[in-house]
Protein backbone atom coordinates (compact mmCIF):
# COMPACT_ATOMS: atom_id res chain seq x y z
CA UNK A 1 0.00 0.00 0.00
CA UNK A 2 1.96 2.81 1.39
CA UNK A 3 4.82 3.11 -0.77
CA UNK A 4 8.78 4.69 -0.09
CA UNK A 5 8.57 8.54 0.44
CA UNK A 6 10.19 9.73 -2.83
CA UNK A 7 9.27 6.54 -4.89
CA UNK A 8 7.98 8.22 -8.37
CA UNK A 9 4.66 6.99 -10.70
CA UNK A 10 5.03 8.05 -14.27
CA UNK A 11 1.54 9.46 -15.37
CA UNK A 12 0.06 7.73 -18.45
CA UNK A 13 -3.79 8.85 -18.97
CA UNK A 14 -6.10 10.94 -19.92
CA UNK A 15 -5.23 14.93 -19.63
CA UNK A 16 -6.47 17.09 -16.29
CA UNK A 17 -6.84 20.91 -17.25
CA UNK A 18 -7.62 23.92 -15.31
CA UNK A 19 -5.71 23.70 -12.07
CA UNK A 20 -3.48 25.88 -10.46
CA UNK A 21 -0.80 25.02 -7.58
CA UNK A 22 1.59 27.11 -5.21
CA UNK A 23 5.22 25.51 -4.87
CA UNK A 24 8.64 26.24 -4.92
CA UNK A 25 10.76 25.64 -8.03
CA UNK A 26 14.67 24.81 -8.43
CA UNK A 27 16.60 24.81 -11.53
CA UNK A 28 18.43 22.09 -12.10
CA UNK A 29 21.55 21.88 -9.96
CA UNK A 30 20.80 25.14 -8.22
CA UNK A 31 19.72 24.46 -4.39
CA UNK A 32 17.55 27.75 -4.34
CA UNK A 33 14.22 27.83 -4.83
CA UNK A 34 11.75 30.06 -6.01
CA UNK A 35 7.91 30.96 -5.47
CA UNK A 36 6.25 29.19 -8.58
CA UNK A 37 2.72 27.90 -9.79
CA UNK A 38 2.21 24.80 -11.47
CA UNK A 39 -0.90 24.41 -14.39
CA UNK A 40 -1.98 22.47 -16.80
CA UNK A 41 -3.62 23.62 -19.78
CA UNK A 42 -6.06 22.34 -21.76
CA UNK A 43 -3.55 20.65 -24.67
CA UNK A 44 -2.40 18.60 -21.35
CA UNK A 45 0.77 19.88 -20.82
CA UNK A 46 2.27 21.36 -17.23
CA UNK A 47 3.36 24.67 -17.33
CA UNK A 48 5.32 26.43 -14.08
CA UNK A 49 5.51 30.11 -14.13
CA UNK A 50 7.56 32.48 -11.56
CA UNK A 51 4.72 33.21 -9.07
CA UNK A 52 6.02 37.33 -9.39
CA UNK A 53 6.69 37.54 -12.80
CA UNK A 54 4.66 34.88 -14.19
CA UNK A 55 8.09 34.10 -16.89
CA UNK A 56 7.88 30.58 -18.06
CA UNK A 57 10.16 28.15 -16.21
CA UNK A 58 9.56 24.60 -16.81
CA UNK A 59 7.11 22.74 -19.28
CA UNK A 60 6.22 19.55 -19.90
CA UNK A 61 3.49 16.37 -20.74
CA UNK A 62 1.67 16.29 -17.45
CA UNK A 63 1.30 12.76 -17.80
CA UNK A 64 4.77 12.41 -18.82
CA UNK A 65 6.31 13.70 -14.86
CA UNK A 66 7.23 11.93 -12.55
CA UNK A 67 5.37 12.81 -9.10
CA UNK A 68 6.25 11.76 -5.62
CA UNK A 69 3.44 9.81 -3.55
CA UNK A 70 1.36 11.40 -0.95
CA UNK A 71 3.01 10.37 2.25
CA UNK A 72 1.39 12.14 5.38
CA UNK A 73 2.24 15.74 4.77
CA UNK A 74 5.27 15.50 3.53
CA UNK A 75 5.81 18.01 0.37
CA UNK A 76 5.35 16.32 -3.17
CA UNK A 77 7.67 16.44 -5.64
CA UNK A 78 7.41 16.77 -9.45
CA UNK A 79 10.53 16.14 -11.69
CA UNK A 80 10.97 17.84 -15.14
CA UNK A 81 12.58 16.16 -18.03
CA UNK A 82 14.98 18.59 -18.55
CA UNK A 83 16.14 18.37 -14.55
CA UNK A 84 14.37 21.33 -12.71
CA UNK A 85 11.65 20.19 -10.21
CA UNK A 86 8.90 21.93 -8.09
CA UNK A 87 8.03 21.46 -4.37
CA UNK A 88 4.38 21.91 -3.01
CA UNK A 89 2.83 21.19 0.25
CA UNK A 90 -0.28 21.23 -1.68
CA UNK A 91 -1.05 17.56 -1.03
CA UNK A 92 -4.62 18.07 -1.69
CA UNK A 93 -4.09 20.30 -5.56
CA UNK A 94 -2.02 17.39 -6.35
CA UNK A 95 -4.35 14.74 -6.12
CA UNK A 96 -7.32 16.71 -8.00
CA UNK A 97 -4.62 16.89 -10.97
CA UNK A 98 -3.63 13.10 -10.42
CA UNK A 99 -7.26 11.65 -9.69
CA UNK A 100 -8.42 11.08 -13.28
CA UNK A 101 -5.08 8.85 -13.26
CA UNK A 102 -5.00 7.04 -9.82
CA UNK A 103 -8.71 6.07 -8.66
CA UNK A 104 -9.57 6.20 -4.81
CA UNK A 105 -6.38 4.70 -3.75
CA UNK A 106 -4.16 6.37 -2.15
CA UNK A 107 -1.51 5.71 0.99
CA UNK A 108 -1.99 3.85 4.05
CA UNK A 109 -0.02 7.13 6.13
CA UNK A 110 -2.75 9.60 4.08
CA UNK A 111 -5.17 7.02 5.21
CA UNK A 112 -4.13 7.17 8.62
CA UNK A 113 -3.68 10.98 8.54
CA UNK A 114 -6.91 11.20 7.58
CA UNK A 115 -8.60 8.69 9.74
CA UNK A 116 -6.50 10.54 12.79
CA UNK A 117 -9.52 12.34 14.72
CA UNK A 118 -11.26 9.26 14.45
CA UNK A 119 -8.43 6.94 15.75
CA UNK A 120 -8.41 9.66 19.04
CA UNK A 121 -11.88 8.98 19.73
CA UNK A 122 -11.30 5.35 19.55
CA UNK A 123 -8.19 5.30 21.18
CA UNK A 124 -10.23 7.46 24.08
CA UNK A 125 -12.65 5.16 24.23
CA UNK A 126 -11.16 2.09 24.73
CA UNK A 127 -8.90 4.03 27.58
CA UNK A 128 -12.23 5.04 29.44
CA UNK A 129 -13.24 0.97 29.17
CA UNK A 130 -10.41 -0.12 30.36
CA UNK A 131 -11.15 1.82 33.26
CA UNK A 132 -14.66 0.91 33.21
CA UNK A 133 -13.67 -2.96 33.87
CA UNK A 134 -11.31 -2.15 36.60
CA UNK A 135 -13.93 0.50 38.16
CA UNK A 136 -16.82 -1.60 37.44
CA UNK A 137 -16.16 -5.24 36.69
CA UNK A 138 -14.01 -6.12 38.99
CA UNK A 139 -16.32 -5.95 41.63
CA UNK A 140 -18.84 -8.39 39.75
CA UNK A 141 -15.88 -11.04 38.65
CA UNK A 142 -15.49 -11.38 42.51
CA UNK A 143 -18.50 -11.91 43.13
CA UNK A 144 -18.62 -14.56 39.99
CA UNK A 145 -15.62 -15.99 41.38
CA UNK A 146 -16.75 -16.35 44.97
CA UNK A 147 -19.70 -18.13 43.44
CA UNK A 148 -17.36 -20.56 40.61
CA UNK A 149 -15.05 -21.33 44.02
CA UNK A 150 -15.32 -25.30 44.25
CA UNK A 151 -14.72 -26.00 48.32
CA UNK A 152 -11.80 -27.43 47.23
CA UNK A 153 -9.88 -24.35 46.64
CA UNK A 154 -10.37 -22.58 50.11
CA UNK A 155 -9.62 -25.90 51.88
CA UNK A 156 -6.46 -26.19 49.76
CA UNK A 157 -5.93 -22.68 51.22
CA UNK A 158 -6.68 -22.92 54.48
CA UNK A 159 -4.77 -25.77 55.01
CA UNK A 160 -1.62 -25.06 53.33
CA UNK A 161 -2.00 -21.43 55.22
CA UNK A 162 -1.95 -23.15 58.35
CA UNK A 163 0.49 -25.77 58.21
CA UNK A 164 2.89 -23.07 57.20
CA UNK A 165 2.19 -21.01 59.77
CA UNK A 166 2.36 -24.12 62.37
CA UNK A 167 6.24 -23.79 60.72
CA UNK A 168 7.04 -20.88 61.68
CA UNK A 169 5.60 -19.04 64.21
CA UNK A 170 2.89 -21.01 65.90
CA UNK A 171 3.35 -23.26 69.27
CA UNK A 172 1.24 -25.65 70.75
CA UNK A 173 -1.61 -23.94 72.72
CA UNK A 174 -1.01 -23.77 76.83
CA UNK A 175 -4.27 -23.77 77.78
CA UNK A 176 -5.61 -26.54 79.59
CA UNK A 177 -7.47 -29.44 78.08
CA UNK A 178 -11.00 -28.00 80.28
CA UNK A 179 -10.26 -24.66 79.12
CA UNK A 180 -9.99 -25.60 75.27
CA UNK A 181 -12.85 -27.86 75.88
CA UNK A 182 -15.12 -25.20 77.29
CA UNK A 183 -14.26 -22.59 74.90
CA UNK A 184 -14.53 -25.15 72.02
CA UNK A 185 -18.00 -26.00 73.20
CA UNK A 186 -19.34 -22.45 73.04
CA UNK A 187 -17.97 -22.04 69.43
CA UNK A 188 -19.65 -25.31 68.32
CA UNK A 189 -22.95 -24.52 69.33
CA UNK A 190 -22.37 -21.18 67.66
CA UNK A 191 -21.32 -22.65 64.80
CA UNK A 192 -24.59 -24.73 64.45
CA UNK A 193 -26.40 -21.77 64.54
CA UNK A 194 -24.90 -20.50 61.25
CA UNK A 195 -26.22 -21.69 57.15
CA UNK A 196 -23.24 -22.40 56.61
CA UNK A 197 -22.94 -24.99 60.11
CA UNK A 198 -26.13 -25.93 60.29
CA UNK A 199 -25.17 -27.20 56.64
CA UNK A 200 -22.41 -29.38 57.48
CA UNK A 201 -24.47 -30.69 60.19
CA UNK A 202 -26.60 -32.74 57.91
CA UNK A 203 -23.88 -33.35 54.77
CA UNK A 204 -20.45 -34.61 55.95
CA UNK A 205 -18.93 -33.41 53.06
CA UNK A 206 -19.76 -30.14 53.53
CA UNK A 207 -17.19 -28.05 54.84
CA UNK A 208 -17.44 -27.17 59.09
CA UNK A 209 -15.94 -25.22 61.08
CA UNK A 210 -12.91 -25.94 63.20
CA UNK A 211 -11.37 -24.35 66.27
CA UNK A 212 -8.03 -24.41 66.53
CA UNK A 213 -5.88 -23.25 69.68
CA UNK A 214 -2.34 -22.27 69.14
CA UNK A 215 0.40 -19.83 71.38
CA UNK A 216 0.52 -16.95 68.41
CA UNK A 217 3.93 -16.28 69.43
CA UNK A 218 5.07 -13.42 67.05
CA UNK A 219 1.08 -13.24 66.04
CA UNK A 220 0.25 -12.26 69.94
CA UNK A 221 -3.62 -11.45 70.73
CA UNK A 222 -5.08 -12.55 67.40
CA UNK A 223 -8.05 -15.00 66.41
CA UNK A 224 -8.90 -15.40 62.49
CA UNK A 225 -10.88 -17.22 60.01
CA UNK A 226 -9.37 -18.86 56.79
CA UNK A 227 -11.77 -19.18 54.00
CA UNK A 228 -12.51 -22.61 54.94
CA UNK A 229 -13.92 -22.39 58.16
CA UNK A 230 -10.72 -22.68 60.07
CA UNK A 231 -10.86 -20.51 62.70
CA UNK A 232 -7.71 -19.42 64.96
CA UNK A 233 -7.47 -18.69 68.21
CA UNK A 234 -4.53 -17.59 70.28
CA UNK A 235 -3.59 -18.41 73.89
CA UNK A 236 -2.45 -14.10 74.28
CA UNK A 237 -6.01 -13.29 73.63
CA UNK A 238 -8.14 -15.67 75.25
CA UNK A 239 -5.62 -14.38 78.13
CA UNK A 240 -6.25 -10.60 77.43
CA UNK A 241 -10.15 -11.02 77.26
CA UNK A 242 -10.28 -13.30 80.53
CA UNK A 243 -13.38 -13.80 80.04
CA UNK A 244 -14.72 -16.51 77.81
CA UNK A 245 -18.10 -14.82 76.86
CA UNK A 246 -16.03 -11.80 75.41
CA UNK A 247 -13.89 -14.57 73.55
CA UNK A 248 -17.06 -16.24 72.24
CA UNK A 249 -17.98 -12.49 70.88
CA UNK A 250 -14.62 -12.55 68.95
CA UNK A 251 -15.15 -16.09 67.22
CA UNK A 252 -19.15 -15.62 66.69
CA UNK A 253 -17.17 -12.14 64.69
CA UNK A 254 -14.87 -14.27 62.53
CA UNK A 255 -17.23 -16.66 62.04
CA UNK A 256 -19.19 -13.71 60.23
CA UNK A 257 -16.33 -13.27 58.33
CA UNK A 258 -16.15 -16.99 56.93
CA UNK A 259 -20.59 -16.47 56.41
CA UNK A 260 -19.72 -13.58 54.12
CA UNK A 261 -16.93 -14.89 52.48
CA UNK A 262 -14.84 -12.06 53.40
CA UNK A 263 -11.47 -13.40 53.16
CA UNK A 264 -12.07 -15.18 49.33
CA UNK A 265 -13.56 -11.64 48.16
CA UNK A 266 -10.55 -9.52 49.48
CA UNK A 267 -8.32 -12.48 48.36
CA UNK A 268 -9.55 -12.16 44.88
CA UNK A 269 -9.95 -8.64 44.74
CA UNK A 270 -6.37 -8.44 45.15
CA UNK A 271 -5.78 -10.89 42.58
CA UNK A 272 -6.77 -8.25 39.90
CA UNK A 273 -9.19 -8.70 36.87
CA UNK A 274 -6.85 -11.63 34.85
CA UNK A 275 -6.13 -13.97 37.46
CA UNK A 276 -9.92 -13.66 37.87
CA UNK A 277 -11.12 -14.36 34.31
CA UNK A 278 -8.68 -17.53 34.23
CA UNK A 279 -10.47 -18.81 37.16
CA UNK A 280 -14.01 -17.97 36.40
CA UNK A 281 -12.44 -19.63 32.98
CA UNK A 282 -11.16 -23.08 34.66
CA UNK A 283 -7.99 -22.70 33.82
CA UNK A 284 -6.45 -24.29 36.96
CA UNK A 285 -3.03 -23.85 35.83
CA UNK A 286 -2.23 -20.42 36.13
CA UNK A 287 -5.06 -18.35 37.80
CA UNK A 288 -6.14 -20.53 40.42
CA UNK A 289 -2.60 -21.56 41.15
CA UNK A 290 -1.65 -18.00 41.35
CA UNK A 291 -4.27 -16.80 43.71
CA UNK A 292 -3.32 -20.42 45.71
CA UNK A 293 0.43 -19.15 45.66
CA UNK A 294 -1.08 -16.05 47.41
CA UNK A 295 -3.14 -17.59 49.98
CA UNK A 296 -0.17 -16.75 52.43
CA UNK A 297 -1.19 -13.10 51.74
CA UNK A 298 -4.22 -13.84 53.31
CA UNK A 299 -2.74 -12.69 56.89
CA UNK A 300 -1.38 -9.35 55.58
CA UNK A 301 -5.19 -8.68 53.54
CA UNK A 302 -7.16 -6.47 56.64
CA UNK A 303 -10.93 -6.06 55.70
CA UNK A 304 -12.68 -3.21 54.54
CA UNK A 305 -14.29 -0.91 57.33
CA UNK A 306 -17.76 -2.14 55.81
CA UNK A 307 -16.78 -5.84 55.87
CA UNK A 308 -15.57 -5.34 59.89
CA UNK A 309 -19.56 -3.98 60.37
CA UNK A 310 -20.77 -6.72 58.69
CA UNK A 311 -18.66 -9.10 61.38
CA UNK A 312 -19.28 -7.12 64.34
CA UNK A 313 -23.42 -7.23 63.60
CA UNK A 314 -23.21 -10.75 63.04
CA UNK A 315 -21.33 -11.56 65.99
CA UNK A 316 -23.92 -9.30 67.97
CA UNK A 317 -26.87 -11.48 65.98
CA UNK A 318 -25.29 -14.47 66.84
CA UNK A 319 -24.36 -14.14 70.81
CA UNK A 320 -27.83 -13.45 70.91
CA UNK A 321 -29.97 -15.98 68.65
CA UNK A 322 -27.33 -18.60 71.09
CA UNK A 323 -28.82 -16.98 74.60
CA UNK A 324 -25.24 -15.19 75.24
CA UNK A 325 -24.53 -11.24 75.15
CA UNK A 326 -25.01 -9.54 72.43
CA UNK A 327 -22.86 -6.91 74.03
CA UNK A 328 -19.63 -9.56 74.44
CA UNK A 329 -18.04 -8.13 71.13
CA UNK A 330 -18.16 -4.52 72.02
CA UNK A 331 -17.18 -5.02 75.54
CA UNK A 332 -14.10 -6.74 74.04
CA UNK A 333 -13.52 -4.01 71.63
CA UNK A 334 -13.16 -1.28 74.82
CA UNK A 335 -10.94 -4.06 76.60
CA UNK A 336 -8.28 -3.85 73.61
CA UNK A 337 -8.52 0.07 73.17
CA UNK A 338 -8.32 0.45 77.02
CA UNK A 339 -5.05 -2.62 77.46
CA UNK A 340 -3.40 -1.87 74.23
CA UNK A 341 -3.83 1.71 73.51
CA UNK A 342 -3.21 2.33 69.68
CA UNK A 343 0.28 0.49 70.33
CA UNK A 344 1.54 -0.11 66.41
CA UNK A 345 1.00 -3.49 66.89
CA UNK A 346 0.46 -6.56 64.20
CA UNK A 347 -2.45 -8.31 66.42
CA UNK A 348 -5.63 -8.14 66.24
CA UNK A 349 -6.00 -4.46 67.08
CA UNK A 350 -4.08 -3.44 64.30
CA UNK A 351 -6.23 -5.66 61.84
CA UNK A 352 -9.62 -4.78 63.85
CA UNK A 353 -8.94 -0.94 65.05
CA UNK A 354 -11.36 -0.17 68.17
CA UNK A 355 -12.37 2.97 67.19
CA UNK A 356 -15.15 4.93 69.33
CA UNK A 357 -17.40 4.83 66.56
CA UNK A 358 -17.19 1.29 66.25
CA UNK A 359 -17.74 0.66 69.62
CA UNK A 360 -20.64 2.67 69.86
CA UNK A 361 -22.44 1.26 66.64
CA UNK A 362 -21.63 -1.78 68.18
CA UNK A 363 -23.26 -1.60 71.55
CA UNK A 364 -26.28 0.04 70.34
CA UNK A 365 -26.81 -2.51 67.96
CA UNK A 366 -26.42 -4.95 70.61
CA UNK A 367 -29.16 -3.28 72.32
CA UNK A 368 -31.48 -2.87 69.72
CA UNK A 369 -31.04 -6.51 69.35
CA UNK A 370 -31.50 -7.44 72.64
CA UNK A 371 -34.56 -5.68 72.56
CA UNK A 372 -33.93 -3.12 74.92
CA UNK A 373 -34.65 -0.14 72.44
ZN1 LIG B 1 -12.79 -8.80 61.70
Amino acid sequence: MASEPHSSRIIDGPIVEGQIVEGLWRAPGVARAKPARLSVDTTGIASVGDAQTGEALSSEAFAKLSISDRVGSIPRRIDFADGSSFETRDNDGIDRLLRPYRGPRSGLVHELERFRPRLIVFVALVLALSVGIYRFAVPVLVEVAVLATPPIVPQLMSRSLLASLDGTVFEPSGLSQERQKSLADGFEKLAALTPRGLAALTAPDHPAYTLNFRKGGPIGPNAFALPDGTVILTDELVDLANNDEFVLGVLAHEIGHVEHQHSLRQLYRAAGASALIMLIGGDIGSGAEDILVQGSALLSLSYSRSAETEADRHSVELMHKAGRDPRAIGHFLELIRDKLGDKEERDFLSTHPATPERIAETLRYADEVAGKQ
